[in-house]
Order: C-alpha cells, then structure tokens, then sequence
C-alpha cells in the first residue's frame, strides 16, 4: 500500500467568529473553509478598542483554551488573533499567553497622526486641514513603526485607508515610494504581506512585496458564511506573481517571529 501524499491546501490565516464580529462559531469556520478545501485558521478580534472583540487578559485565556480545546479535533486549526497596533492589550498579554498561537495578526485599524490625534480606517469625517498625503506619509510612518515594535507574524489588509480615502484609487494614494517604504519595513521584520481578499490590494504593490523577499499570507478577512475560507482572488493573485504554493505562509509550517 503506498501512502497518498498530503495535498497542499490554501490556509485561511484571517477569519471571525462569534468571539468578535463574525456570524459564524469556530467550529463553523472549521467546517466552512474545509467545504472550501482551505485550511482553517481562527483570528478574532482581540483588542480593547474594537465594538465587539475579546478586550481583555483573561478573555484571551479564555478565548484560548476554547480554541485549543476545538484543536484537539481538528488538528490543523490555526489559533490567531488579529490586534489593533494602536490598542494596548497586545503589549499587556502575558509572554506564556502570546507563546499559544500558532500565528498572530496586526493590523492598522488607527494611526497617530503629527498632531497627536489618531484617525480610525472606519471613522466618518476629516480632521480639518489635514491634506491626502500628509495623511499617508503619517501612515507609512506608522507601518515602520508597527514593523519595528509588533512581534506578529502578518500585516493585515496592508492597503485599508480611511473610510474618507476610499474613494480614491489605491495606486495613487500608495505612491511607488510608499509601497516600498512599506515592503521594505516588512521585509526587515519578517513579517508577511496579507493578500486580502476583504481589502483587495492593487497588485504592484503584492509584487513590490515579493520582489524584496516579504512572505505572502492569504486571508479571506471573512466575518460570514459567505465570506469565509474564500481565498480564490488572493491564491490566485499569489501565483499570478509567481509566487510558489509551498512558499505562502503556513504557521504549521513557518512559524512564528518569535
Ligand atoms: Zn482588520
Ligand atoms: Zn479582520
């Protein structure tokens, strides 16, 4: 008898469940992205500063054991959390709590603006007098930041901007002097590039990132049934570039920073 070789899935490093936001339960996610032939992973929001999100130290315990419980059957879960970079609870977790996720998530939901004001992706109006690119300069200079003093494995969504900027086409906004700012902070930290299918990046910018050596991770960002393990569009942008299946991040497999 000859063993069948494992077949390679797409992991799904980003997606919801009833812990935050997302409609679904973990063990619904499970099921879903194996319909989906993905590989499942659980990311909730774990923040003091997100609605509905595990906000505290002992709910992360919590939130834990629940996951790891579920692990017990379904082996090949990944246990992740997504953290706001401007929150605190990720700088207060304890180092044996950070040490039980397979992977963690970081994500620029808010940055720090010259003034000292933060402005929120999904806040609704403008700080008066503060122009387009000022604005991303400071954010460009919050993702070096968040690259130097967040110990996550992926940048979530990489190009989410201000709900007021959403108009505008991405490319122009992220300059090619941005984007390589952005990759090459990415690359020196070893974080990865999420290719998101939530917030679809233009993809000059996934090819800036591979070109300066950043590790691709798909996530679908996916808060329903619909949503989630729905990784077409980032698994195939990912080979668009090139980029090889075994080479997309896999924490079972590439680990964590630390
Ligand atoms: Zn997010
Ligand atoms: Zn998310």
């Amino acid at each position: 008898m000859s063993a069948t070789p494992p077949v390679w899935r797409p992991r799904d490093c980003h997606a919801h469940t009833t812990f935050s936001d997302g409609v679904l339960t973990p063990k619904a996610v499970v099921e879903v992205a194996r319909e989906r032939g993905a590989r499942p992973s659980v990311a909730d929001h774990l923040s003091c500063d997100v609605g509905a999100a595990v906000g505290t130290v002992a709910g992360v315990a919590n939130y834990l054991d629940v996951l790891e419980k579920l692990r017990r059957d379904v082996p090949e879960l990944g246990i992740s959390g997504e953290f706001c970079w401007h929150d605190s609870l990720w700088r207060t977790l304890p180092r044996d709590q950070w040490a039980r996720f397979t992977h963690t998530v970081g994500s620029l939901h808010a940055v720090w603006l010259p003034s000292g004001n933060r402005l929120h992706m999904f806040q609704r109006g403008w700080p008066e007098g503060l122009d387009a690119d000022a604005y991303m300069d400071a954010h460009v200079e919050n993702l070096e930041r968040f690259a130097r003093e967040m110990p996550v494995e992926i940048l979530a969504h990489p190009t989410l901007l201000p709900l007021a900027l959403r108009t505008r086409p991405l490319q122009e906004l992220w300059t090619e002097a941005r984007e390589e700012r952005a990759v090459r902070a990415l690359a020196a930290a070893g974080i990865a590039f999420e290719v998101s299918n939530r917030y679809r990046p233009h993809i000059r910018f996934v090819r800036r990132a591979v070109d300066a050596g950043v590790r691709l991770s798909l996530g679908s960002d996916g808060h329903t049934f619909e949503q989630v393990a729905d990784l077409a569009w980032p698994l195939a942008t990912a080979r668009e570039l090139g980029v090889r299946d075994e080479d997309l991040y896999e924490p079972l497999v590439h680990g964590r920073r630390s």
